[in-house]
């Protein structure tokens, strides 16, 4: 097993690039503590222009917007942080993904923060390469079609305080617990509910179904993390002409569908085979699930000049 502090990388930390091994916090500090810490988590793809930053002020709003809803005084511009992604990139060739962090550095007695100052961290890494290989155990293979569990607890209104719209580290133990259970069923990956019974989302990823009409469906916003690329689902949907809505979806609804997907950053638009078990439709991938990562795949290669505003280019275009 190689070691996390033996990676050749910088990490940009409050306007500096520092060493990978020095990017650190104390062990006391509140967002270790209290899970206050609020990231966003984008990926950097290959096009015949060079890199490029998929959707970067997509997710850059969506940072704001999360430290709004915590209430972590984020004293930097959307422009700023956007100046220093592109430094952090550059610095480090090979990245595949950029990670960034607002976290509150402070160590702190209570649930409230007397020092609630922010610290901005931003890294670009391979996440292959400088994680997963460095980890202990069995590499776990990534399936090309997801075998999903619908975990049938709901989201307890306690919890509901802190909005599933926060991409805040404290959102992920809950399903951190139930997915770690669904992967020693055999299950790939979770489904949660929300409050009222509905399907609601992954632990890091949206799904839409696709019904016997040929309609796409996704459960609504206020119920979900706004996913980025379930933002560009919707829009190719749009595009492509295939009618799409945002609506509660009941547990039968999504075993009654034709096609199931999942998107995230990571997943991209991944075709769900099963839930617990039952087979989705007849063919898995769906035609439409096929359609639209298609499309998906060609717009962040840049190869598709419609949706080219969704890619911001590392290295300035030549002229
Ligand atoms: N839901 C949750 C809870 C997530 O953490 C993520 C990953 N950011 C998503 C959905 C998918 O969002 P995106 O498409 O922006 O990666």
């Amino acid at each position: 097993m190689k070691k996390f502090n033996e990676v050749d990388r910088h990490i940009w930390s409050d306007g500096v690039l520092i060493p990978w091994h020095e990017a650190t916090v104390h062990v006391l500090s509140h967002s270790l503590q209290r899970g206050s810490l609020v990231f966003d988590y984008m990926s950097i793809k290959q096009t015949p222009l060079g890199e490029a930053i998929f959707r970067m002020d997509a997710h850059l709003r969506r940072l704001f917007r999360s430290c709004r809803l915590m209430g972590l005084a984020l004293e930097r511009d959307e422009s700023e942080l956007a100046e220093a992604i592109l430094e952090t990139v550059r610095a480090n060739p090979g990245a595949r993904v950029v990670k960034i962090s607002v976290l509150i550095p402070s160590v702190e007695i209570d649930v409230v923060p007397r020092d609630s100052r922010v610290s901005v961290s931003i890294a670009a890494y391979d996440p292959v390469a400088d994680i997963l290989d460095r980890l202990p155990g069995e590499p776990v293979a990534k399936p090309d079609v997801l075998r999903l569990h619908l975990e049938r607890h709901k989201r307890q209104r306690r919890e509901d305080i802190v909005s599933p719209e926060a991409k805040v580290s404290a959102n992920y133990v809950s399903s951190m617990m139930a997915k770690s259970k669904a992967l020693e069923a055999g299950f790939h990956e979770i489904l949660l509910m929300d409050a009222e019974g509905f399907i609601a989302e992954g632990p890091t990823a949206n799904i839409f179904i696709v019904t016997s009409d040929g309609f796409l469906r996704t459960p609504p916003e206020q119920r979900v993390l706004r996913g980025v690329t379930r933002a560009s689902v919707i829009a190719l949907a749009e595009e492509m002409k295939i009618p799409c809505f945002e609506e509660s979806i009941s547990p039968d609804e999504l075993f009654a569908a034709e096609e199931a997907f999942m998107t995230g950053t990571s997943a991209s638009i991944l075709p769900v085979e099963s839930v617990d078990g039952y087979k989705m439709g007849t063919d898995c991938p769906g035609s439409v699930t096929v359609a639209l990562r298609e499309r998906l795949i060609k717009i962040e290669r840049g190869e598709d000049p419609a949706f080219e505003s969704w890619l911001t280019y590392v290295k300035e275009a030549p002229a």
